[in-house]
């Protein structure tokens, strides 16, 4: 009987590694509210991302609903259908009324020359998305955002140390948000993070992640409890150890998939950025191909005949976010609208990729592909 491959396998060191950080976590009875490792981690994460500031948060979810309120956000926001349904969420629990703008064909994150004809009125702030971790069109969107005084938010859960030579692509924008979810690239079980430009803005999100405390009697605002605990701090640091030989294997199997599939007739790639050149570097989290007619099957046909061979391919993103029933009411998320969108979502696939793979699964999932 042939294993299970699924699209993806956490990352985790080994036990033994992780026993002393729990020791010392037993020794010291701090088990969160910002102790030790939360500070470690977040400077340490600092350091590796080459960001200013970063505030840890329980999960990417929060870090856009929290990321909206320090931003004091409200009216309409600009964002994309194609993406995993916290984006739009993040939004609805402010109160905001999302807008849905078409994606990129290449890119399939939202297209800057759509989104003009988005603004209205009401209209504070652009969120987009870096899906896949491949960088937006970073400079044609704070281009919009300068002339139209709109504030710009990035749910980068996908871009964790996604960059080029002028430094990492999660410093553009007001706030970027990452999430550590047991599926992401870097994970702390559940976590994630917000990065801040400066410091007033890291304390104003502090605040709020502690129920708006600055000290002991004082609340200046309606935060919410979004606080990383001191474990899954201490996973991080852990784990930032060992990332570098994980992305070296996603590296490996990006690049045999690329080399392998690209003669097979209607199996396009996805490319990486093409809109930050000059040394990218790529995270390598998900393989994206594109079932195109010529391929002799459709999407789920091939996804069901992966399934029957027990690989678990996803079909990230399906369905759009603008076709679930709480966003299909909004006028901006009729399927005309998000052609581009509709298109990707219907002939998506995303193959498994992760540092354990062996190249004996690899095989398998190519061979099915090419129908060997
Ligand atoms: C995973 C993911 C999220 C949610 O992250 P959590 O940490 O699970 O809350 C949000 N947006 C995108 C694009 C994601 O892939």
């Amino acid at each position: 009987m042939e294993n299970n491959i699924y699209v993806t396998q956490p990352f985790l060191p080994s036990l033994d590694e992780f026993i002393p950080y729990l020791q010392q976590i037993w020794d010291n009875k701090i088990l969160t509210n910002c102790g030790p490792f939360h500070r470690q981690l977040e400077l340490a994460l600092c350091e590796h991302l080459g960001v200013p500031h970063l505030a840890l948060v329980t999960n990417a979810t929060i870090g856009l609903v929290t990321a909206l309120q320090a931003l004091r956000i409200t009216g309409e926001v600009i964002t994309t259908p194609y993406s995993f349904v916290a984006t739009a969420h993040s939004l609805i629990w402010n109160g905001i009324t999302p807008v849905f703008v078409d994606v990129d064909p290449e890119t399939l994150n939202i297209d800057p020359g759509k989104i003009e004809a988005a603004i209205t009125s009401r209209t504070t702030a652009i969120m987009a998305v870096h899906c896949y971790g491949n960088p937006c069109n970073v400079k044609e969107i704070q281009n919009i955002a300068d002339r139209y005084n709109l504030r710009v938010i990035y749910d980068a859960a996908h871009a964790f140390g996604v960059g080029n030579a002028d430094g990492s692509v999660l410093c553009h924008g007001d706030l970027s948000v990452l999430s550590f979810h047991a599926t992401k690239v870097f994970n702390t079980f559940e976590g994630g993070a917000i990065i801040c430009p400066d410091e007033k803005t890291k304390m104003r999100i502090d605040r709020l992640k502690n129920f708006g405390f600055t000290d002991e009697v004082t609340v200046v605002a309606p935060g919410i409890n979004g606080k990383m605990s001191e474990i899954n701090a201490a996973f991080g640091l852990l784990q930032l150890k060992h990332l570098g030989e994980a992305l070296a294997r996603r590296s490996e199997i990006d690049c045999t998939y690329r080399e392998q599939l690209s003669d097979v007739p209607g199996i396009r790639c996805l490319s990486p950025s093409y809109s930050m050149p000059d040394g990218y570097s790529s995270n390598y989290s998900y393989f994206p191909i594109i079932i195109g007619d010529d391929y002799g099957m459709s999407r789920d046909e091939l996804y069901q005949k992966l399934k029957d061979n027990n690989v678990f391919s996803r079909r990230y993103f399906y369905p759009l976010i603008s076709d679930f029933p709480m966003y299909r009411c909004f006028q901006s998320a009729q399927r005309a609208n998000l052609p581009v969108a509709a298109a990707a979502s219907d002939r998506v696939l995303c193959l498994p990729i992760y540092p354990a793979m062996q190249d004996v699964d690899q095989q398998r999932v190519i061979k099915l592909i090419k129908g060997l």
